[in-house]
């Protein structure tokens, strides 16, 4: 009721002077605004072991404007797929989109296809990621990098009419910073893109913080001489856990970034020559002190400054994005916008800073499997609310789609938050979760699995898809967040837990069911596994 009477008063006393009334009757616009590879960790409002140190003014403003999700998990930590997982409200098993590399199918049934029809004014600008053999499909208006796209000067595919027709983009060519570039085009798109007099959706989306973090020289040297924490995790012994022992992604091992000598000069190989000097010498001191350093360090403090340094041009790579997050906020505040505009920040999946010894993503452990959300709706959402609910970008299509008022396709597998969204958790509302990697053999060799997760627990299932002898591969893990926070343990063959292990496979059967998940991986031909 009283969110109610909010939500009269804006409409009534706050419109601008001289605005019809008319157009505050309009469905409320969104701004999608999207980052890679953003950890919760690395976001101030999430108040992590690392919130001390991050630099995110603007998201927590946001958050304390509108409602963050404690417990939002990806259904397949990766890239491309979480993306496709967005525009069709569906798992990547019936999107098609299972790992990175394959071919997304843009003909079929889509958010943003759905909003367009009903009269929105749709928009993607930025990181796209789901190929370029077809336009994105459903927008007005796209600009979208190629593939990852890089930090700095950033080629783009523009469809400037909306055709969705591959052979009328133009190649863009941009000079600068890509994080400042993709804010520039949304505040132009917003500025004289659209058709005023209809309510729009907007996916501004950014390339960073995905590797190769490279920041910007005058935002680094404010980080000189900031110490991280360290997660308490940076040494885990993997014990005989065969998938964690067996995987490429640890930062005393493989993180070839900013330390060895191949790579501590490293600038991005499209940079100006003015640009080149900049970026290397930003790191130079460092590096010249590192090298000084080296012959006498041993392991344990070579792979404390790795960590150091990653997490430097990590969180100045995010200090850009939330920099930019308020542009926009900014912009919509000063348009007279940010009244009937839902804003809504998250990313394609979360990240490791060092826990577990690590970097990337891809597992069904806390910081690959949650992602940042945080949603700003004045006069709906409760300022500083703080959800706990299990959501998953897999309900943002219907959501979005029910925030327009359009019925939601019964094939979408997600379920609208906008109940959640105003305090009304319906009682019937998801307990447990269903995580299905299937990205491997590839890069950073993380098995393939698939989980039930709920809020204490995780049943993880890492299955094996050829015949090579792979440590761990059929091996079951079940983890206890409220014992094990940091998921150390496996509690898989714990006679204690007997009843919780056949309830979760249990569960686990109802969810493949449910989502409709094929008895054999589809990613597998011969369907081994
Ligand atoms: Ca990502």
């Amino acid at each position: 009721m009283r969110l109610m009477t909010v939500a009269c008063v804006l409409l009534t006393c706050l419109a601008p002077i001289g605005r019809p009334a008319a157009a505050e009757a309009q469905p409320p616009n969104i701004v999608f605004i999207f980052s890679d590879d953003h950890a919760y960790q690395a976001l101030g409002a999430y108040g992590s072991y690392l919130k001390e140190v991050v630099r995110t003014p603007n998201l927590d403003k946001l958050a304390a404007d509108g409602m963050l999700f404690k417990r939002c998990m990806v259904t397949n930590s990766i890239c491309g797929p979480m993306r496709a997982v967005i525009q069709t409200g569906k798992y990547s098993h019936l999107n098609g989109f299972i790992r990175n590399g394959n071919r997304f199918n843009g003909n079929q049934p889509t958010f943003p296809k759905l909003l367009q029809q009903a009269g929105y004014q749709t928009a993607v600008i930025g990181k796209w990621h789901l190929g370029e053999h077809q336009a994105p499909q459903g927008y007005h208006y796209s600009e979208v990098l190629i593939g990852q796209g890089p930090y700095y000067n950033p080629p783009m595919l523009k469809d400037a009419n909306g055709t969705g027709d591959n052979k009328q983009r133009s190649k863009e060519k941009h000079h600068g910073y890509t994080t400042d570039i993709i804010t520039d085009l949304t505040l132009d798109w917003l500025d004289n893109g659209r058709d005023k007099s209809k309510p729009f959706m907007l996916m501004t989306q950014h390339k960073a913080p995905h590797r190769e973090w490279s920041p910007k020289p005058e935002v680094y040297e404010t980080w000189k001489g900031v110490v991280i924490p360290e997660p308490k995790t940076l040494f885990e012994d993997y014990g005989d856990h065969g998938p964690r022992a067996d995987q490429e992604m640890t930062l005393a091992k493989h993180f070839s970034r900013g330390y060895d000598d191949k790579t501590r000069n490293f600038a991005p190989g499209n940079l100006t020559d003015k640009q080149k000097a900049a970026y290397r010498a930003m790191f130079a001191e460092e590096n010249a002190a590192f090298e000084q350093a080296l012959p006498n360090m041993s392991e344990e403090e070579r792979v404390r400054w790795v960590h150091q340094r990653y997490l430097k041009i990590y969180l100045a790579s995010i200090q850009s994005v939330d920099e930019n997050v308020g542009r926009v906020l900014k912009y919509l505040e000063d348009n007279g916008l940010a009244d009937n505009t839902i804003v809504i920040y998250s990313s394609d999946q979360g990240f490791y800073l060092g826990e577990h010894g690590w970097y990337d993503k891809r597992w069904a452990y806390e910081e690959s499997l949650r992602t940042p959300m945080i949603v700003r709706w004045p006069g709906v959402v409760e300022p500083g609310s703080v959800n706990g609910d299990i959501v998953s970008p897999l309900d943002f299509a219907q959501t979005f789609l029910d925030i327009a008022g359009l019925d939601q396709p019964d094939d979408m597998q997600g379920r609208s938050l906008v109940p959640v969204l105003t305090g009304n958790t319906p009682d019937d509302w998801r307990e447990s979760h269903y995580y299905h990697y299937y990205e491997f053999p590839s890069v950073h060799q993380v098995n393939r699995h698939e989980a039930v997760c709920t809020d204490r627990y995780k049943l993880i299932r890492f299955y094996r898809v050829d015949n090579k002898k792979r440590p761990g591969h059929g091996m079951w893990e079940l983890i206890d967040l409220k014992v094990d926070p940091l998921e150390q343990k496996n509690f898989y063959d714990d006679p204690a837990y007997a009843d919780v292990k056949q309830r979760l496979k249990g569960e686990l059967k109802r969810l493949r069911k449910k989502y409709q998940v094929p008895e054999a991986d589809p990613d597998v031909p011969h369907g081994k596994y």
